[in-house]
């Protein structure tokens, strides 16, 4: 089952048409977040609305808020190469993006500095169904609700990750949540990214160091991992520099196509932010 965000109201995606499901009477901002934590689609217990074309559907991102976002700060081999540095997941654990960094389809990407580099990052997101805490490595895949596509948008430099990770915008995903039971396996998965007709990213998830079932058993000896949560899996190499104006694509196997503009960002940056990349 494909589960979007159709206008704030939970929908299913079912060959070239959109349908909206979920009980109208509920508080339209909890929708999505109870579809995800009861999973009871196709129950037969959710109202199904009236069908209506998906091209002209105006999808929003499929977790809207989500209680936070996991990322997985270096996790395929080739990306660790590319970027030069010493640890991955192991020795740099994980890391957390804001919640309010979240867009999808029909948002935008907004590049803050332009004398500081923002890079693309293709990546696999998870999205947790059940609450997690301790789990086994053989269960882990038990507690995942889906998958969707996802860019973690990062300013380069040397700033905390959470800092460079969290700008509103910087966590596009959809174009909807792919369900679990149609993905037998997470790692074996081709990961494209695009920067406008450029292939930057193009790599199976069978590349990550630490597949997902290792990041939900990792993660969740940290924290207690609730429904609608989202793992950022780690971006395969060919991350690089966008700019206003470029259109940034991800597209994953059995999941999807997601797209989402770049636009310039508003604000002078806050003076603790270094003018350069290194200082
Ligand atoms: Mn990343």
């Amino acid at each position: 089952m494909k589960l979007a965000n159709h206008g704030g109201v939970p929908a299913i995606v079912e060959g070239e048409t959109i349908v909206p499901v979920g009980d109208p009477r509920d508080d339209p901002a909890a929708r999505l977040t109870s579809t995800i934590n009861h999973s009871n689609l196709g129950s037969g217990a959710l109202v199904r609305g009236a069908p209506e074309p998906l091209d002209l559907a105006q999808l929003g991102p499929p977790v809207p808020m989500p209680g936070k976002i996991l990322g997985a700060p270096v996790n395929y081999l080739s990306h660790k190469k590319e970027m030069n540095v010493e640890h991955t997941v192991s020795g740099l654990g994980f890391f957390l993006k804001s919640p309010s960094s979240i867009t999808g389809m029909n948002g935008a990407v907004p590049v803050p500095f332009p004398r500081r580099r923002t890079d693309q990052e293709a990546e696999l997101g998870v999205v947790i169904g059940r609450r997690a805490s301790d789990v086994m490595l053989d269960d882990a895949l038990d507690y995942v609700f889906g998958y969707t596509c996802l860019v973690d948008v990062t300013v380069r430099g040397s700033e905390e990750r959470s800092t460079r990770k969290s700008f509103p915008g910087f966590t596009p995903i959809g174009p909807w949540i792919t369900t679990a039971e149609e993905i037998r396996d997470p790692n074996d998965l081709r990961l494209r990214g695009w920067v406008n007709d450029e292939l930057r990213q193009d790599a199976s998830t069978s590349a990550m160091i630490y597949s997902v079932a290792q990041l939900i058993e990792f993660m969740s000896s940290v924290v207690t991992l609730e429904p609608g949560d989202i793992i950022a899996t780690g971006t395969p190499a060919g991350v690089g520099p966008i700019e206003p104006g470029d259109v940034i694509r991800v597209e994953i196997e059995r999941i999807g196509t997601l797209q989402v503009p770049v636009v310039a960002g508003s604000r002078e940056p806050h003076p603790l932010w270094l003018t350069r990349e290194e200082g």
